[in-house]
């Protein structure tokens, strides 16, 4: 019950939609798709632009952050540089060992004081034997041809090398060494450098808005992170976890003339910008720049805008209803007018303050001769139009129908005046004058002239009437408006002689010649009656095997006797071959109506009735009248 009654404005919703104008809603539904473009566009457009912001201050950062980290290098590429330009000169000039570690000495005091405490000094291999720059005598088991520095050195040909971070074998602390191959090929110089401080800078560089700052070298080992913690896993190695993600951008195919590009990881419910950099050709630099912060603006701005089309497809909807609700009733005036064409011929309007008029609707093609205007007034032109259309018969109570001069005091008390009467074709037709409006007096200023085709339904009512007036097996007036027209005679003052009749044994009739031998008799006394009895007197069968007559104007017994005798010799002479020798005889009871104040149709009824019971005891056709001598 209660879903039901839910679901009832949404049914009937969407049932008045159907009345909503096309156009109207084509046009409703094309400005809220226009809307929601424009919306969905410019958050669009926000969004992207806010990714772009923050694409770029995480580009920023990552780029300002390799400044810092070139500059930082910058210094040990350019000091390795230098060391293997003039060591390869030494060397040229078969410099003595001592003579190339007293330069290393003081190369390494210049680094590490005069340029950037980060410098652990020089050393290297050169010609077959290592020579430190710090004082660092290596263990008897020191074999430099296996440290990183020497091999990364000896494999990148010549190329200045940055050495991931390892063991150092004289500090025992964790340092990065930048490396290269000197021109005999066999030996190398290297430079160490501590990370601390570059760490420093990578963990100073985080805020709300970047989330991560990394190096990685070229295996995908993470050689600073701003996670402390983070330092020494290998991302690439990495299947599942954040280095996978970006490990799987690093590895992305880029245009070569780009060395940084973005993208953008989702981790652990997070939004991440995704910017790197790639650094002497080997190592990433690599910045995780939070979506967060734009997620919290654009969800507020998607909500706003949410909010707004929302309220939009409301009104939109209000909007569809209420220009539906409004079509509805159009389309149902309109039906109505249309549904009143069809019955009415024509309909005019007229305006009796200035005897004018005007042509609503005409439904009749062969009407156009009658409607054809031949006055501009309105009492000319029906009158002209119903001397065409009346009948000769009803012309002159048509006329004075259509009395304009009178129809202010027809109209008085009532709205609506008719008249019925039979037209040029023979037809039925109903002429009706209806109240539109009226003047102040209260008579009526507008009336609508409609005339109205009724033939079939006159033939409809008269069939009713037949059927519901006769008794159907003999085709004469049924008990119910048998007794009605004998009372409207009465009532109207027209005297006369009431009977009723009754088979006598009839019963006996059916019993020995069968039901439908009765039935022609009941029809034969029927049509007895027809032919003694006047067209204008009224007859009628009871029921049964009773009848029952009012002859009009018979007040005294000699004529009634005249009247029965007929009738007796009409049934005397009844010829049923079923029915074989076999003689019907009736008894009748009579009782006159012979002035006003005399006995009403009840009392006339029981008296015909009494008297039929005593003509009963009489064998043969027998009548007997009330209160007369026999
Ligand atoms: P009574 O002389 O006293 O009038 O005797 P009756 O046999 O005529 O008796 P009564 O008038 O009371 O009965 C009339 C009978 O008529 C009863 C019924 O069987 C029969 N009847 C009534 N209507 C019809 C009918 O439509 N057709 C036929 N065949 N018989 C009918
Ligand atoms: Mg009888």
């Amino acid at each position: 019950m209660a879903n039901s009654n839910k679901k009832k404005p949404i049914t009937s919703m969407f049932s008045i939609l159907k009345y909503a104008k096309k156009s109207t809603v084509v046009m409703i539904i094309i400005s809220i798709s226009a809307l929601a473009a424009l919306f969905f566009s410019s958050f669009h457009l926000i969004y992207e632009n806010q990714r772009e912001n923050l694409a770029n201050r995480g580009r920023t950062t990552a780029f300002n952050t390799m400044n810092d980290i070139n500059k930082f290098l910058e210094q040990g590429l350019l000091a390795v540089d230098v060391l293997s330009y003039s060591i390869n000169s030494m060397m040229m000039r078969n410099a003595s060992d001592y003579e190339i570690r007293s330069y290393l000495v003081s190369q390494s005091n210049t680094f590490t004081n005069a340029l950037d405490s980060s410098f652990f000094g020089a050393y290297g291999l050169f010609n077959g034997t290592f020579l430190g720059g710090v004082g660092f005598e290596p263990e008897s088991d020191f074999d430099p041809l296996t440290r990183p520095w020497y091999t990364a050195a000896i494999n990148s040909n010549g190329q200045t090398t940055l050495v991931s971070p390892y063991e150092n074998a004289q500090t025992h602390t964790t340092m990065m060494s930048i490396s290269k191959q000197l021109s005999n090929k066999d030996d190398v110089v290297a430079v160490d450098m501590s990370l601390r401080k570059l760490q420093k800078t990578f963990e100073d560089n985080i805020s709300d808005e970047v989330a991560a700052l990394m190096l990685l070298d070229d295996s995908g080992k993470v050689i600073v992170h701003s996670d402390l913690n983070e330092v020494g896993k290998n991302y690439f190695e990495d299947s599942t976890g954040i280095g996978a993600k970006i490990h799987g951008i690093l590895t992305k195919e880029i245009s070569p003339d780009a060395n940084y590009s973005d993208f953008e990881i989702k981790h652990d419910g997070h939004r991440y910008a995704v910017c790197y950099q790639l650094l002497n050709d080997q190592w990433y630099v690599v910045s995780l720049t939070s979506e967060d912060y734009i997620y919290k603006q654009l969800n507020y701005i998607y909500f706003i805008l949410t909010a707004f089309s929302v309220l939009m497809i409301f009104i939109a909807i209000r909007i569809i209803v209420y220009s539906a609700k409004r079509q509805k009733s159009v389309t149902e005036l309109d039906n109505q007018i249309k549904s009143m064409g069809d019955i009415y011929l024509s309909i005019h309007i007229i305006n009796l303050n200035k005897d004018t008029f005007k042509e609503i609707r005409s439904n009749a093609k062969d009407l156009e001769s009658a409607l054809h205007q031949v006055s501009n007034h309105a009492r000319d032109q029906i009158r002209a139009m119903m001397d065409i259309l009346t009948q000769e018969s009803f012309k002159p109570t048509m006329m004075s129908f259509i009395d304009l001069d009178t129809l202010n005091n027809r109209l008085a008390n009532v709205n609506t005046i008719t008249y019925e009467f039979v037209d040029w074709h023979n037809s039925w037709s109903r002429a009706r004058f209806v109240v539109v409006d009226r003047n102040k007096d209260s008579s009526p200023h507008h009336v609508m002239w409609l005339i109205e085709a009724i033939d079939k339904e006159k033939r409809e009512h008269e069939k009713l009437r037949y059927l519901s007036e006769t008794d159907q097996m003999t085709g004469i007036n049924n008990r119910a408006s048998g007794s009605k027209k004998i009372q409207e005679y009465i009532a109207s003052g027209i005297y006369g002689l009431f009977i009723i009749i009754d088979a006598d044994k009839f019963k006996s009739v059916n019993d020995n010649y069968g039901h439908s031998t009765g039935d022609k008799v009941i029809i034969e006394i029927a049509e007895c009656m027809k032919r003694a009895f006047r067209g204008d007197d009224i007859i009628m069968r009871l029921g049964g095997d009773e009848f029952a007559a009012y002859l009009s104007t018979v007040a005294d017994k000699k004529t009634a006797d005249i009247i029965i005798d007929r009738f007796f010799r009409e049934i005397d002479s009844i010829d049923i071959p079923t029915l074989g020798d076999h003689k019907i005889n009736v008894s009748v009871g009579c009782a006159f109506k012979r002035n006003e104040d005399d006995h009403d149709f009840d009392a006339l009824y029981q008296h015909a009735d009494t008297c039929l019971y005593l003509s009963k005891e009489v064998v043969g056709n027998k009548a007997t009248f009330f209160n007369d001598e026999p």
